[in-house]
Parts: structure tokens; C-alpha cells; sequence
């Protein structure tokens, strides 16, 4: 079973930030899920949207970012001067993560400062999603010129075995199967789309649902067709443990230590 701490281990510390993946490696993740974006100067980095979440970023002069400002139009520099260290307070999202403690001043960091913190470890493995939409073609870098960024950092930090690539927007995940076979692919569903026969139609060989949708029937379909199944985003106890007798392959949780606690009792 391979356990994901996704964003880090954003049940507790800002997502997609340094300290946040250093909490879940402390806690024993196999696999820290994370995704990029790309800067206007070409510097692969970590974040969530393709927008700085105005429900996560301030500004330099302490506001919250008004609207999501597309990674793409910034600089790596411009990028440094936003604070990503607190969920905006009263907002929705910080309702729905209220053990999250607050880090200020905490910056987005670069994928390679990522793999330097990581290099400690050397059995964790990283699952790393760029990100990009078919309906927001101008926000991010188009699937080729995207994939080919992440796989030469990946390369450069020598992580080629312990990396795999999820995406929703598959182009890239074909990309990476074309130009970098060493990198495993995920190919992520959520809602209805989530039919195992697609995956299978496209060649997939690993399978990401929302966990919502992974029916008995989906998973049988998928063994059928030697897929493996990783399912997100698991946080609730009786969930952990429902996704866990399915012996579905991974599972990626805000709060790693619930599965580690489920998978021990289990043992
Ligand atoms: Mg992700």
C-alpha cells in the first residue's frame, strides 16, 4: 500500500510548502503528492492552481491576492515575493482545514528545492502532478513544452525510478510515456468521468479516482485489466478503512498518520 501525503500533509501545515512535506516524511509517507506550475522564466514550481489562491496568498504588502494571478504571467523573482504560509481566515477553505497550523512568510518553493530537502530519504518517492486544463489553455505552458520542463528537473535530480506523473489533462501524461518511459503515469479521474475503460482505452496502467467513485464494480473492471488503483483524497477514519479492505494500491490523505494508524491495527 502505498501511502500519499498529499500536498504535503496539508490536514496540518500549508500545502505544497517545504515544512509541509518535511511533516509528512516525519510521519512516514512512501510518496509525497505534490503539483506543479511553470513560471514565465521556466522554473518549475509547487503549487496547486495555476492562479495564486486568493484564499492562500498575500501579497507583499500583506494582502490577499485578490484573484488567482497566473503562475505563467510571473517571474520565479515576482513569484518569491507571496506569502503561502496561512489559509486567508474565514474563508471557506480554512474551515474545511482547521488543524492547519499557520507557517508566515513561507514562499512557493521550486521543485528542485523539493528533491534537495528529499535527498535525505532515499525510499521516498514523489508523485508529481502538473497542472493544466484543456479550458485554460493560456494559464500554464502547452503539454509538450509542460512535461518536457518537469522530466529535465526530474532527471537532473537523478529521480527518475522514484518519480511517477498523475495528470487529468492526459496529453501529458503521453508525452511523458513518449519522451521519459523511465517515469511511471497516473491517469487521474474525478466524478463520471471516473470509468476505468477509458483509462484502459488510453493505455493506462495506473488508475487515479476520486475515492467517492471507486464502486466494487470500477475496481474488478480495472484488476481485470492489470491496472493499479490509487485513490484521493482520503481523509475521514471510516473511509480510510473502507478504501483499505477494496486493497486498493495507494492512497493519498491530508493526514497521512490515519491511514499509518489504520494500516497498523490492521497488520
Ligand atoms: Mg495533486
Amino acid at each position: 500500500m502505498d501511502l500519499q501525503g498529499h500536498r504535503g500533509a496539508r490536514g496540518y501545515l500549508p500545502e505544497n510548502t517545504l515544512p509541509g512535506f518535511s511533516r509528512a516524511l516525519e510521519i512516514g509517507v512512501n510518496t509525497l503528492e505534490l503539483d506543479v506550475g511553470v513560471t514565465r522564466d521556466g522554473v518549475v514550481v509547487v503549487h496547486h492552481d495555476r492562479g495564486l489562491n486568493p484564499d492562500i496568498a498575500r501579497g507583499p504588502d500583506g494582502n490577499w491576492v485578490p484573484k488567482a494571478l497566473p503562475i505563467n504571467s510571473m517571474t520565479y523573482a515576482e513569484l518569491q515575493r507571496y506569502d503561502v504560509g496561512r489559509l486567508r481566515p474565514g474563508s471557506d477553505y480554512a474551515k474545511r482545514f482547521p488543524k492547519q497550523q499557520p507557517l508566515d512568510g513561507t514562499r512557493v518553493p521550486r521543485l528542485a528545492e523539493l528533491f534537495a530537502l528529499a535527498q535525505k530519504n532515499k525510499a521516498v518517492r514523489f508523485n508529481i502532478e502538473p497542472k493544466s486544463d484543456l479550458e485554460a489553455p493560456h494559464e500554464t505552458l502547452a503539454p509538450e513544452p509542460f512535461a518536457r520542463a518537469l522530466i529535465a528537473e526530474v532527471r537532473k535530480a537523478g529521480m527518475e525510478r522514484r518519480t511517477t506523473v498523475q495528470a487529468f489533462d492526459w496529453r501529458l501524461l503521453k508525452v511523458v510515456e513518449r519522451e521519459a518511459p523511465e517515469l511511471a503515469t497516473v491517469y487521474c479521474t474525478e466524478g463520471k468521468g471516473s470509468d476505468p475503460a477509458r483509462v484502459h482505452a488510453a493505455g493506462g496502467k495506473i488508475w487515479s479516482p476520486d475515492f467517492e467513485m471507486l464502486t466494487p464494480e470500477r475496481l474488478a473492471a480495472a484488476r481485470k485489466w492489470g491496472m493499479k488503483v490509487t485513490v484521493w483524497t482520503v481523509n475521514e477514519p471510516a473511509d480510510i478503512a473502507r478504501m483499505l479492505a477494496m486493497s486498493v494500491d495507494g492512497i493519498a490523505s491530508d493526514y497521512p498518520d490515519r491511514v499509518l494508524a489504520q494500516l497498523k491495527v490492521r497488520q
